[in-house]
């Protein structure tokens, strides 16, 4: 599932080749996306100029002149940069084609993803208004998630999993950062203190921006023909590693599932 890093790469990667482009025309060969692409994307979006190419958590916005395409990936979406002469397959959902004859290209085999448009602004549509602060912005403080935290009776990881909170901790980053932190994920969103939320944001941090930067140099063209880019394997410690030693004492890493979802941990390192 392409997460915050993998969009942001994303948008870097398509950026340039779009930015202050012109669109011609879009083609929709299936609307039944998670939420139905709407049927006036086209003339609605004709003869526009991206002025913007913006990401916010895992979402993609255009910005055009009249109001922003917005973009999700859902479980399986990728984007690539083609031209007429590549042939579509049949999971490529969306081409928007632009004046310099480059298209960018919708790929999604699950269709859980979404290309919805708003006239008004980005923020306030229904998707985005409730999304807590950027991860790597200055919004994201320790005080803020201990305030936060206070009287919530909920563990720490379903804590910074939930995008009313903080965006774009995934399941994988989630028990990374919690790993790097040394914070066990059992531990109650209420009973940190503040310097461990410090603790807990620089894991964060140095985890996203690691994978980003390790996206820049993986899936550096967005143009190769060779199919698709393929989402960079992540340099993981526990996420996965159920009885593999843990790498900082060697005790086996321990798998145990909270809100239905894999968690990943040392019993030794993460207290
Ligand atoms: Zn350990």
């Amino acid at each position: 599932m392409p997460e915050l890093p993998e969009v942001e790469t994303t948008r870097r990667g398509i950026e340039p080749h779009i930015i202050r482009q012109k669109i011609n025309t879009v083609h929709i060969r299936n609307h039944r996306l998670r939420w139905p692409v709407p049927v006036h994307l086209p003339n609605t979006v004709q003869s526009q100029t991206v002025n913007q190419v913006l990401r916010r958590g895992k979402y993609l916005i255009l910005t055009l002149q009249t109001g922003s395409i917005i973009i999700h990936l859902g479980m399986s979406g990728s984007l690539r940069i083609t031209t007429a002469q590549q042939p579509a397959d049949k999971h490529d959902h969306i081409d928007f084609c632009f004046e310099n004859k480059k298209i960018l290209r919708l790929h999604d085999p699950r269709k859980f993803g979404c290309v919805l448009w708003t006239a008004h602004p980005v923020e306030q549509h229904r998707l985005l208004s409730h999304l807590g602060p950027e991860p790597l912005s200055d919004a994201l403080t320790a005080d803020y998630l201990y305030r936060l935290s206070r009287k919530r009776k909920i563990t720490i990881k379903a804590f910074i999993m939930n995008s009313h909170n903080v965006v774009g901790i995934g399941n994988i980053y989630a028990n990374e950062a919690l790993f790097k932190a040394g914070i066990n994920p059992k531990r109650q969103a209420d009973n940190m203190s503040l310097q461990a939320y410090q603790r807990l944001i620089e894991a964060i941090q140095q985890i996203l921006s690691a994978a980003i930067k390790q996206g820049g140099t993986t899936l550096r063209d967005f143009t190769a023909e060779d199919g698709r880019p393929g989402y960079f394997a992540q340099q993981l410690k526990v996420y996965g590693k159920t009885g593999v030693a843990c790498p900082n004492c060697g005790h086996p890493v321990k798998k145990i599932t909270q809100q239905q979802r894999s968690t990943f941990y040392c019993t030794i390192c993460q207290q």
